[in-house]
């Protein structure tokens, strides 16, 4: 920092890349050193993991974990975004072929590909050392699971889903907002129904809602609690409409996960 209290190159490394970013003043250069000593779990880089990873890898966030047991498919390559055609014809692991590419777009960012599932079994080690976890899973066990964790743990966890024009997400702070479990008769029926995938998926909407996961990633990571959405949020971009449900009101006492604390997603 300069006398004058204006950043210097010397605050964050290669300064230069982020100086439109710190221009806007919720990040200025205390927060770019926040977002380069971020540290992120995205749990699926399909769509949404493709999109939000992309996006804060090149925001500057320092480390991105991710974790994906699937192979780049042709059939992806019209929504997942971190994917060329050449990754689908050579049937890549996600994890390789995404940490390869967001590599390609900050060589800053640290990166750790791991070619697994999330389960019961790893998710203690793969979320511990982590200040959030991301949603870019296309099912309701891993949130769950997720969620569970959250709550137990006290680690705020970014929902997010998208199926045919429609999307919705929601910032899930344990002690603060009402959980997954207390919200889920509020989602769309097919987004709960595990054949979601045969429903059909557009880019647009997978797009614009992990632009809103990532930015609520950036505000917990510069610890601007006071500023994440406090709603679920729900897109339908074919009739442009757009739903807000607060997730304060909806916190249900009775729920088995944030109210009577009961883990059943993380036994075996
Ligand atoms: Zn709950």
């Amino acid at each position: 920092m300069s006398e004058d209290g204006a950043p210097t190159a010397d605050d964050v490394p290669n300064f230069e890349r982020y100086a439109r970013q710190m221009v806007f003043a919720p990040v200025g250069a205390a927060g770019q050193k926040k977002l380069a000593a971020g540290r992120v779990l995205i749990v699926g880089v399909g769509g949404l993991g493709s999109w939000v990873a992309e996006l804060l890898a090149r925001a500057g966030v320092g480390f991105l974990r991710l974790t994906d047991d699937d192979r780049v498919d042709e059939v992806n390559l019209h929504r997942q975004a971190l994917y060329a055609q050449a990754d689908a014809d050579a049937r890549r692991p996600k994890v390789q072929a995404a940490a390869a590419r967001l590599r390609q777009l900050n060589s800053q960012a640290a990166v750790e590909p791991i070619a697994q599932r999330l389960d019961h079994r790893n998710i203690a080690a793969l979320a511990d050392d982590v200040q959030l976890i991301i949603d870019g899973t296309d099912n309701f066990a891993t949130r769950f699971l997720i969620n569970d964790y959250s709550v137990k743990m006290a680690r705020p966890w970014i929902f997010a889903g998208a199926v045919g024009a429609e999307a919705q997400m929601a910032v899930f702070v344990p002690g603060q907002t009402a959980c997954l479990r207390c919200v889920l008769d509020e989602l769309p029926p097919v987004c709960r129904d595990p054949n979601c995938r045969t429903a059909g998926v557009l880019s647009m909407p997978v797009a614009a809602i992990a632009a809103f996961e990532a930015m609520e990633a950036i505000k917990i990571l510069l610890g601007r609690l006071d500023a994440v959405s406090p709603y679920l949020l729900k897109l339908d971009l074919w009739s442009n409409q757009v739903q807000r449900l607060n997730l304060a009101r909806h916190r249900n006492a009775q729920c088995e996960c944030c109210g009577q604390r009961q883990f059943e997603y993380l036994q075996p």
